[in-house]
Parts: structure tokens; sequence; C-alpha cells
């Protein structure tokens, strides 16, 4: 989260207010200290509000040994006090020492405004040749030869000459104002860009969370309703189921041919609506993961003769021909038979609805093994093993799915070809009750396909231990 009081109307304005906030420390040393060097004139430099940025001199042997007199010592910390206070309004002030040098005092400004003073000084000016009154008599102590020497040895300095460089030393100070001000308002403008850039992404994010939350609800809504409403028409329609089976059987009397006829239409679609009732409660129930596996190890041979016997009859209407391969290796399931038999009759089921008529369809069974990884992150991918598995595949050389709609096939009510006038009959559950069944057995499921074609599902199921 980034925290910054800057509002756009400051940036703007281009506000500068304090000396110290535009200028380092070291840079404005480094400066006057070049200054010094090049010229010996003693240098400070103060902000607006009073603080020492720069101060750069050498110790002076008169002012050493007038600090050691005390009216001299007095004098001396009078006058740096003073220079140090004065606020030269816009103007340069040059203020007296009672040694006969002088303080130079210029204002420093930016864009109109005060933003701090550059005192340069003390320097005796060159036309003053012997040393003043005020310091001769500064002490009854006072060696007059000894500060005359002292004197003698100040640096010297013509007034319009100093006026000129502490000029350019100024001019100097205020371009690294500007550029400093300059590289502040870059940054400041890019910590108010970014803010603005995290600020629109947080709303977004909000937004994206709010419908998200909703969609959720929605979700639960749908399966709320699709629960209730399938489980109560369950039960109405087993009895229909019923009551036409016992008409079929004659309970209620001798059929005529052309009601035996339409009783066995009347029982075929109720049997096809019972059915996709009852894969909706398996999705309602899988989707609250409300799964509940009897697992044990379950021969993959008779599986799998199991599943093509079931589907033969629809072969038979279709005529595909139904191959099963198991090879010989392959170890048993370890998983719920019912479940096991419900992942293989859906995707058998779809190989031949979406076959050719006089196609293909091979239901296959192999030894192979579950890819280490998954849903726990790249570290446990590394460390896990492989684990031994069997391998189911189920081949048709049918329609194919499009490489665009592979993604979604397991989506429920998903159907790649979901207009009115579609050709087979489902209703895009069969898939999406396979992939919660697979999941829920620990398994892997993979679809490979090519339009026209066909398509090869494949189904990875842990393998049993030897002993069980
Ligand atoms: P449906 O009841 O429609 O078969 P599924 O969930 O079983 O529902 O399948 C979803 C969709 O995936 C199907 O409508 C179909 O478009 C596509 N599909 C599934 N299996 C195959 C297959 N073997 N060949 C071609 N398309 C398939």
């Amino acid at each position: 989260m980034i925290h910054d009081d800057t509002n756009a109307a400051d940036i703007l304005m281009g506000d500068v207010v304090r000396l110290e906030d535009v200028l380092s420390r070291d840079s404005v040393t480094s400066v006057s200290k070049s200054f010094f060097a090049l010229f010996g004139l003693p240098v400070r430099v103060i902000s607006h509000e009073g603080d020492l940025l720069a101060d750069v001199h050498r110790d002076r042997p008169l002012c050493n040994y007038l600090n050691t007199l005390s009216n001299g010592e007095r004098a001396c910390a009078n006058t740096v006090g003073v220079v140090r206070d004065l606020e030269p309004d816009g103007q340069t002030i040059v203020h007296p020492c009672f040694t006969g040098a002088v303080y130079r005092i210029s204002p420093l400004a930016y864009q109109g405004r005060p933003i701090g003073r550059l005192i340069v000084g003390p320097y005796v000016p060159a036309e003053t040749q012997v040393p003043p009154t005020s310091l001769t008599s500064i002490d009854e102590a006072i060696d007059v030869p000894t500060v005359r020497g002292h004197f003698d040895r100040m640096p010297r300095v013509r007034e319009d000459i100093a006026e000129e460089l502490s000029a350019h030393l100024r001019g100097v100070l205020e371009l690294l104002v500007f550029s400093g001000h300059r590289a502040q308002l870059a940054s400041t403008m890019q910590v108010a860009s970014v803010r603005e850039n995290y600020r629109e992404l947080a709303e977004k994010n909000e937004a994206l969370k709010t419908s998200y939350d909703e969609l959720k609800q929605l979700d639960q809504l749908k399966s709320t309703f699709l629960a209730t409403v399938s489980h109560e028409l369950r039960t109405p329609l087993t009895s229909i189921i019923g009551y036409a089976e016992m008409l079929e059987s004659g309970a209620a009397g001798a059929l005529s041919d052309g009601q035996a006829e339409f009783l066995k239409t009347i029982r075929g679609k109720a049997d096809q609506l019972l059915g996709l009732i009852s894969s909706l409660l398996d999705l309602g129930h899988l989707e609250a993961k409300n799964l509940e596996l009897h697992s044990e190890a379950v021969d993959p041979r008779a599986l799998l003769s199991d599943v093509g016997s079931t589907v033969v009859p629809h072969a038979n209407r279709r005529n595909v021909v139904l191959d099963i391969e198991v090879a010989d290796d392959t170890p048993k399931i370890w998983g719920d038979p019912v479940r096991l038999r419900q992942i293989l009759l859906n995707l058998a089921d779809n190989a031949l609805k979406f076959s050719h008529e006089g196609g293909a369809v091979v239901l296959a069974a192999a030894p192979g093994e579950i890819e280490a990884g998954g849903p726990a992150g790249l570290g446990d991918a590394l460390f896990a093993a492989s684990r031994p598995a069997v391998v189911l595949t189920v081949r048709d050389a049918g329609i194919g799915i499009p490489e665009e709609n592979l993604a979604r096939i397991f989506d429920a009510f998903y159907q790649v070809d979901s207009g009115t006038t579609r050709a087979h009959g489902g209703a895009g559950l069969g898939l999406s009750i396979v992939k919660q069944l697979v999941d829920g057995h620990d398994g892997k499921i993979e679809v490979t396909s090519a339009r026209d074609e066909g398509t090869i599902f494949t189904v990875k199921l842990p393998a049993a231990n030897d002993d069980a």
C-alpha cells in the first residue's frame, strides 16, 4: 500500500517549500568546498528555516587569538550570532566585523520565494590596509603586533570581486535547486501516477471480487435449485415408470399392438428422463463434495467387459465395431466399482454417439503412472514421486472435438454443438460428472482430439497395492 499525501495541486504549482528537500547537504557542501579551494573565501549556506546546510572554512589565527581574550571571545560570538540570524530581504547585506573583516550575506531565491541565504566571509576588503581600532582596543590584554600579524594573514579581496564571486556561487546553488526541484517533481509525479494506477487496480479488483461473490452465490442457488427440482421430479417419474411397467405386463388387461408400442415409447422416454435426473442429482452431490467412495481393488478386464456388454446394443444400432484391449500386466484399479463403471460408461457412450456409421471404438487398459504434482505447487511436484496407475483409454474415430472447444468440454452443460437442431442427444453433464469422479479417485483425465479424425480420452487411476 502506498501512502502519499501529495496532491495534484501541489505538484502543478511546483511549490518548493524547503531548500533541504530539493538539495542534498553533500552536493551543497561539495560546491562550497570547490569555491573555498578556488578563492579561499569561507562559505556557509543556511536554509530559510535556519538549518546549516554547508559550512566550509578554515580556523583563522586571528579568530583563534581573539578567542583567548575574554572581550575578544564575546565580541566574536556576538558577530557570528548576528551574521547567522541576518535576513537579507532580497538584497545582499555586507555586515562588518569589529576586526575590520566583513561578511557578505546574499539571499537565495527560487521562483521568487526566499529559500535560504549564502554567507561568504569573513574576509578583509582589499581597501582596508590597517587593523581598525575596534580590533586593536577590543581587550586590555591584546598584543597589538601579534594581532597586526594575524590581521595581515586574513583572506583579502576587493569588494567588487567579492560581489561577483558570491553572485556566481549563488547562481550555481540556485541552478542546483532548479534541477533538484525538477527531479523531485518528476519523482513526485511518478509516485502520484503509481498511486493512481494502484487505486484503479484496487477498484477493479474490488469490482471483480464483488462479481465473483455474486456469481458464486448464483452458482450455489443454481445447484440448490437443480438438486431440489431433480429430487422432486424423481418420485413421480418412478411412479410413471412403475405404472407403465404394470400396464406392459398386462396388469390392467390385454393391450393392443398400438397401445404396447405407445407404452414402449413412454417407458423409453421416461427412462431417458430418469437418467438425466440422476445425472443432475449426481452432479449436485459431486459439486457439494458429497462423493462417498467405496474403494476396492477392481479388475480392469472385468470392468471393461462389463461396460462393453452394456454398450454393445448401442454399438450395434450405430453399426460401430467395439473392441476391448487389456494389456497382460495391467494391475488392478483402486476405486469404487460403481463409479468406475459410471466413468467408462459415459465415455464409451459418447464415443459411440459421436462415431460415424461403420466406425470403431476401442476401450483399453494398460499399466502406467500418475505423474506427481498438481495443485499443491511446484515444490511438491519436484519432490513427490509418481504413482503406479492403470491407464484406461476410450478411443473413437468419430467427429472429433475442435481444438477451441477442448478446454470447456468438462464444464457442466457444455456441448460443442448446443444448437436446438443438434444431431446428438444429451445434456452436457456426462463429462463434468466423469471429471469429478476421476478427481474424487485422485486420478487424472486428459483428452486429445482432432476434428473428423476422432477422440481419445485417457483416464489414469491409482493402481491397487499388489496385496489388495
Ligand atoms: P453430452 O450429454 O452432450 O454428451 P458430455 O458432457 O458427455 O455431454 O459431453 C460434452 C460435449 O463434449 C458433447 O456434447 C460433445 O460436444 C463433446 N464430446 C464428448 N465426447 C466426445 C467424443 N467422443 N467425440 C466428439 N465430441 C465429444
